[in-house]
């Protein structure tokens, strides 16, 4: 069986400093929580609580020490807390995360009602929409419809968004609004993974994506390469892999999720090549 991968592997760039700076800020010896783990990717969380990274989930149980602000990034409400607590903060967010928060809020100061395209759930959303106050959410089509009225409105999306997704939704925002100001705020490592995926998808016959359950850019990664023709698989490891997806397969497809280490990914593809030696 031949395994095409592709181009885009392993960490990416927001991801690999944010894992750098924790390293070196437990190896420095100081005592550091992050609200969340720092990737999503259970076997670098078991890798970062080894070496001593603490994990809380509100700042309110953080009493002393390091906070670690994680690739994508923290509300405002979060920051003023843990200064007024008098914690140092070490801030690892994603450049492209910051990057969202600007263009929000310079939108907002040009007079645009601000619309976030992404989930309201998602830590990076939370925080972006912490910089815009009254902006407004959506995630659908659909939710286009339910809006208020408005005569212009901002638009940023969250870094790891479908491209496919932003651009439906901002068609029907075209449609609605007077005047629609939207910045394509998906980072260029989603852009690029999400291009392979789909044109990686057509040329094999079984697609095996690695990376976090949660991890909300590799999801959009199975989904692409699912509608793009592949059976899909989406696993967090090599003890996920089955002998029998293999079987009669020629060509099988490989790729990971922007929060995925490289070595986990060599370590699937080394597996994959195993079982195929045993499918029939
Ligand atoms: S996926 Fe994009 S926005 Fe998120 S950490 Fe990586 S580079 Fe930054």
């Amino acid at each position: 069986m031949q395994i095409k991968r592709a181009k885009t592997q392993g960490f990416c760039f927001g991801v690999a400093i944010t894992v750098k700076k924790a390293e070196e800020a437990v190896a420095s010896g100081a005592t550091v929580t992050t609200l969340g783990h720092v990737v999503h990717n259970p076997q670098m969380v078991e890798q970062l609580e080894r070496q001593g990274l603490r994990n809380a989930d509100s700042v309110d149980e953080v009493q002393s020490g390091t906070l670690f602000v994680r690739a994508h990034g923290l509300p405002v409400s979060v920051f003023q807390t843990a200064e007024a607590k008098g914690l140092e903060i070490l801030d690892a967010t994603c450049p492209m995360v910051t990057k969202i928060h600007v263009q929000a809020e310079k939108l907002r100061a040009e007079g645009y009602k601000i619309i976030v395209i992404g989930d309201p759930n998602h830590a990076e959303v939370k925080g972006t929409l912490s910089h815009v106050p009254g902006a407004w959410c959506i995630q659908t089509q659909e939710d286009v419809d339910a809006l208020p009225r408005a005569s212009r409105v901002g638009v940023v999306v969250q870094s790891t968004w479908s491209g496919t997704g932003f651009a439906e939704i901002v068609k029907r925002l075209t449609a609605k609004y007077y005047e629609v100001r939207a910045v394509n705020t998906i980072c260029t490592d989603t852009h690029n993974r999400q291009f392979e995926a789909a044109e990686l998808a057509k040329d094999v016959e079984v697609m095996v994506v690695v990376g976090g359950k949660h991890s909300a850019n590799t999801k959009h990664l199975a989904e692409l390469a699912t509608a793009n023709g592949a059976r899909t698989y989406h696993i967090e490891g090599p003890g996920e892999l089955e002998r029998q997806w293999f079987d009669g397969v020629s060509v099988a497809g490989l790729m990971s999720g922007a929060s995925t280490p490289g070595w986990l990914v060599d370590s699937v593809a080394e597996r994959m090549e195993a079982l195929s030696r045993r499918a029939s």
